[in-house]
């Protein structure tokens, strides 16, 4: 693989992966920037999916006049219409992040209050909760049920 090829295979949302200075500070002006670069990044590819949707759902409302195909349709659209609903939610993920982001807090677990970190972030830019309090809550979760 060249190594061009290599840099875009690991970018996030278009962007490369931090690479923190060893004296730099957890949540520098520059990363700030960067994890907002991303969360953005990110909304558009999720904003552009959503209008190829809508423009979908509107060239295939066309009657089918054999039920088969109607049924396959109606599947299709339930389909399209859950992975719709699971855009928007992620969008307000992001937007509340973004919203973190200005107010200073995003990075920090909310509930214990230590670094997140950056390669936890990168691999999930709407994390509120570092690696321990999610583990938790996820057991916790699991015992709901
Ligand atoms: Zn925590």
């Amino acid at each position: 693989m060249s190594k061009a090829a290599e840099k875009a295979d690991n970018l996030i949302f278009g962007v490369e992966p931090y690479v923190a200075g060893k004296t730099e500070e957890y949540m520098s002006d520059n990363q700030v920037a960067h994890f907002r670069l991303i969360l953005n990044g990110w909304k558009q590819e999720l904003s552009s999916g959503l209008e190829r949707t809508r423009s979908t759902m509107q060239d295939e409302t066309v009657n089918h006049p054999d039920p088969t195909d109607r049924a396959s349709q109606e599947t299709d659209m339930s389909l399209e219409l859950r992975s719709r609903d699971r855009e928007r939610k992620l969008i307000k993920k992001i937007n509340e992040s973004l919203a973190d982001i200005d107010s200073g807090d995003y990075g920090f677990c909310e509930n214990c209050g230590v670094d997140i970190g950056i390669q936890r972030l990168e691999a999930r830019p709407t994390a509120t909760l570092c690696v321990d309090c999610k583990t938790l809550d996820e057991i916790r979760e699991r015992q709901k049920v």
